[in-house]
């Protein structure tokens, strides 16, 4: 038997979604892959250069736990230039992605019974971490008619004595939408004397198109500095998912729980993926402005070429690189009935990959990563144009009725 936490989790259905993309690749299908949450476009050259000669100096041995002291102040020098907060070397944790970053933080702060908010439609394995730290995953809901935004009085109101973090991603996977400044710091200022602790995941914190303020972390450091939990990554500014390598920012003393945590599972971030991405902090922004003009660009074409068909409805996102639309009109008993037999009759019929609602716990939509380039998202929407019309004429049934 196994030990009951593996009963309380699911395996990752943002990952799967790749897998099955893969396996369908493996056969010599064609497949567009817009499911998998990860840029197209090279890592930086000189940030590969750094990794390179990290190899060939012989940079390749264990590091700090914590990681290299270096690339935490360039940490630090980065949020102090992107948002005029300040922190010390001693306040940052190098971890494997905001994903291990987050995980750490959960252990070190959970203990059973306690409530962690978070908002759904949202990334997946917050929930699922939380509950791999015993603790209780409470959701705060937000919608389609209203951009997915996320209101102080809908956390506020699902408070209670229990209630130990707050953990908000912004912008938001699957939806791109931004948490305002001003619903965080009422949030903020609700929490403040409670000892709540706010996660801000800010892992796509450089995808942010129409210019819109989003200083979230100086909002937290002028009303909650000793409860606030920083989360980033270099994995998708920088075009860098392969790498794992991101970070959690906050009190020292929560910093040095994390890596207690951290010591005795992954211990460092590989060597060469530090040293790499001290080179994309430090180095010149250029790239990561040229890779957000381009996913800008991107999201606006592919709007349009998707609302050419009436029945997806899709909010416009502030951010990230995701479109969720949504595909309930598209849906009927007698034939996909819900939005995770869409996808996987789009990516067996259609050949284009999708994420189901379903995995951000919100059935009825879909999640279509703009990450990938223009060429590949043209022709993945003809694919789903032409899909919906076979849909129309009766020629596509759920895996289980086909023959
Ligand atoms: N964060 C990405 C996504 O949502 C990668 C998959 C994962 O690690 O969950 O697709």
């Amino acid at each position: 038997m196994l030990g009951n936490r593996t009963g309380r989790v699911t395996a990752s259905m943002t990952q799967e979604v790749s897998l099955e993309a893969e396996r369908l690749r493996r056969q010599g299908i064609d497949v567009v892959d817009l499911g998998a949450g990860e840029p197209e476009f090279p890592t930086p050259l000189h940030v590969k250069s750094a990794g390179v000669s990290a190899i060939s100096e012989d940079r390749t041995k264990y590091t700090t736990n914590a990681g290299i002291y270096e690339l935490r102040q360039a940490i630090c020098d980065r949020y102090l230039a992107d948002y005029g907060v300040t922190y010390d070397v001693s306040e940052v944790i190098v971890s494997a992605g905001g994903k291990q970053a987050l995980f750490n933080v959960a252990m070190a702060l959970c203990n059973p019974g306690d409530e962690v908010l978070t908002h759904a439609p949202g990334w997946p394995s917050i929930v699922e971490q939380v509950k791999l730290a015993d603790a209780t995953p409470v959701i705060v809901r937000t919608h389609a008619e209203d951009g997915f935004a996320l209101r102080a009085s809908s956390v506020i109101d699902l408070l209670t004595p229990r209630t130990k973090v707050i953990v908000i991603n912004s912008p938001g996977n699957p939806t791109g939408a931004l948490v305002s400044e001003r619903e965080l710091s009422v949030v903020a200022e609700a929490v403040a004397r409670r000892g709540i602790w706010i996660v801000l995941d800010l892992c796509y914190e450089q995808l942010i198109y129409d210019g819109t303020p989003h200083n979230l972390p100086k909002v937290l450091d002028a009303r909650v500095r000793d409860r606030a939990v920083l989360v980033g990554s270099v994995s998708k500014s920088y075009a860098m998912t392969g790498w794992r390598c991101g970070w959690a920012i906050g009190p020292a003393s929560l910093v040095a729980a994390c890596n207690a945590v951290q010591s005795h599972t992954t211990s460092n971030v590989s060597s060469i993926s530090q040293h790499a991405s001290i080179a994309a902090l430090s180095g010149s922004q250029e790239c990561v402005f040229e890779m957000r003009e381009a996913y800008r660009s991107r999201r606006d074409q592919l709007l349009d070429w998707l609302e050419s068909e009436p029945r997806i409805r899709c909010v416009r996102p502030g951010g990230a690189f995701y479109l969720f639309p949504e595909v309930s009109e598209l849906l009927s008993p007698d034939r996909l009935r819900s939005s995770a037999e869409f996808a996987e009759a789009l990516l067996r019929e259609g050949h284009v990959a999708v994420t189901a609602g379903e995995a951000f716990d919100t059935p009825g939509f879909v999640r279509l990563s703009y990450a990938a380039s223009l060429d590949r998202l043209r022709e993945g929407v003809d694919r789903i144009h032409n899909f919906i019309s076979d849909l129309d004429n009766g020629r596509i049934r759920p895996a289980t009725t086909s023959t």
